[in-house]
């Protein structure tokens, strides 16, 4: 890899100074730009990050269990030079990797966990398990964090070259299935010197916005104990902890009613006793409490008051309430959308071949959506719906209230598919995936370029949030003392990796 952009004749290709922006619709190509798309456009470059995605997808591995692919990441960067952080914020799987001295300082975030039970063959339009029941990529998380490191080597590599002052930092973020990294991060001061933030998430185009989007989030455990008994020759004895968790949610789904219509609200059974014939005398019950940021706090006191109500009902006792992470909306700053979108324009989308829309087209069939192939026309920059929706959330929220942020969507997912499915899964790997990973890259690094080399337009960015910031300052949602639950899925990983990884040669 090293020596790449000394074989290229750069004196030939660039005429403009380093830092002016002489672009008006495709040319803005000065040369520490220029370096990082000549770096990512090599055809053995985009190959070592797609086998590096591929291998993160075949790992599979939960949020907080992130072992092997952080650290295939942390060793990519560690042999380009940057001085990695390991276990930052209380989390074994969180990194942070920088390169550079000073100001400015670029940030870019990247993630890399699975979802469980989304276990899936690659490249089959139709559902099929490589391990029942095991985990998979369908949030194409492979992608992300191979892409924003891709991007981070890029950059160095142009800064190095071209004798760029400044800082590039990789923010290794693991858990954000469960939206449990990025709050802790903040409180521990990771990106407070950072001055501008790039996200990235995969999907089937190249996009970005600006404004506020998604909800903010609650994941709370609440936990009842009640008292154990034949539950059929002695039932008045027992106490039952399911009962708590049952009353709760019921109490919660007639709360929804009532409920500002931005809210989401939603359970899992974590626990609920082992068999019919003893009373239960413990359960847990795991929430996600969605709304804005504004209305977060009142919705989660009402679920609180559910649960209070069941354990007072059902003869229980509430407890245990743990707090696994919270989280704002996220608030992404409008110039670095419009300087992601410009490089976005630059870029273009990949070409995609007749084979690959025709497995596209296979898939979009077997899921009943319009069988129309990759996408093949960018998007415009995404603006504010003015509308507050409600819906997902991103524990990117959190970076955005520190330090001007704003996401990049880059495509290799097929459009059509559906998240958190076994349809994402299957199009998130391979050469087409690659193709995908190596846009957001191209993207990603070109945006780092500009925000490092051009002091007026990072100027106005900050000033833009900093104006923001007056009228939202940041305060976690964090109670104090919250820890990050590091034995979170370490079950699930156990009881499928050995299997898991005897299957992936077959990929
Ligand atoms: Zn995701």
């Amino acid at each position: 890899m090293a020596g790449i952009f000394f074989c290229l004749p750069l004196t030939m290709i660039f005429s403009q100074k380093k830092g002016e922006n002489d672009y008006q619709g495709k040319a803005d190509l000065y040369k520490a730009k220029k370096n990082v798309l000549e770096f990512l456009g090599d055809s053995m470059i985009a190959k070592k990050f797609g086998i590096i995605s591929d291998s993160i997808w075949n790992f599979a591995e939960l949020g907080m269990q992130e072992f092997k692919s952080s650290a295939i990441l942390i060793r990519t960067l560690e042999a380009e030079g940057f001085n990695i952080e390991k276990g930052v914020a209380g989390m074994p799987t969180c990194f942070v990797a920088s390169w550079g001295n000073g100001k400015p300082a670029i940030g870019i975030l990247g993630e890399y966990d699975a979802l469980p039970m989304l276990s899936q063959k690659a490249l089959v339009a139709v559902q099929d398990p490589i391990v029942p029941g095991a985990p998979g990529h369908g949030c194409g998380h492979n992608l992300m964090g191979t892409a924003g490191v891709a991007a981070a080597i890029a950059v160095k590599r142009s800064m190095e070259l071209n004798n760029i002052g400044g800082t590039i930092k990789f923010f290794g973020s693991p858990a954000e299935e469960t939206l449990i990294s990025r709050p802790y991060m903040v409180r521990d001061g990771l990106f407070k010197d950072v001055d501008a933030v790039i996200d990235n998430h995969a999907s089937s185009n190249l996009a970005t916005g600006y404004g506020v989007s998604g909800n903010a989030v609650m994941s709370v455990l609440f936990s009842f104990k009640g008292r154990t008994a034949h539950a059929a020759s002695e039932p008045w004895s027992g106490r039952s902890a399911l009962d708590g968790v049952e009353l709760m949610n019921v109490a919660t789904n007639y709360l929804r009613e009532h409920l500002y219509y931005t809210h989401r609200l939603h359970y899992v059974i974590t626990e609920g006793g082992k068999a019919p014939n003893i009373v239960p005398d413990k359960a847990s019950v795991w929430y996600y409490v969605r709304n804005t940021d504004d209305r977060l706090e009142e919705t989660y006191k009402r679920v609180v008051d559910c649960a209070r109500g069941a354990a007072l009902a059902s003869g229980t006792v509430l407890d245990t309430v743990i707090v696994l992470s919270a989280i704002h909306q996220k608030h992404s700053n409008k110039g670095l959308a419009e300087t992601i979108q410009r490089n976005i324009e630059l870029i273009g989308l990949p070409e995609w071949t007749e084979d690959e829309n025709a497995f596209a087209k296979s898939l979009q069939k077997e899921l009943g959506a319009e069988e129309a192939g990759y996408m093949a026309k960018i998007s415009p920059l995404r603006q504010p719906s003015g509308v507050e929706i409600g819906g997902a959330s991103t524990d990117v929220g959190e970076v955005s209230l520190i330090a001007p942020t704003a996401t990049l969507n880059f495509p290799g997912a097929v459009p059509g598919i559906i998240g958190h499915h076994w349809s994402t899964v299957t199009s998130v790997y391979g050469k087409t995936a690659w193709k995908g990973l190596n846009t957001g890259a191209k993207v990603i690094a070109a945006t780092a370029i500009d925000l490092i080399t051009k002091p007026k337009l990072l100027e106005e960015i900050k000033t833009e949030f900093t104006g923001y910031s007056k009228n939202h300052p940041y305060k976690t949602f964090l109670p104090e003392g919250a820890k990050p639950p590091l034995d979170l899925n370490r079950e699930l990983m156990d009881k499928y990796r050995n299997a898991m990884m005897n299957q992936s040669s077959e990929f």
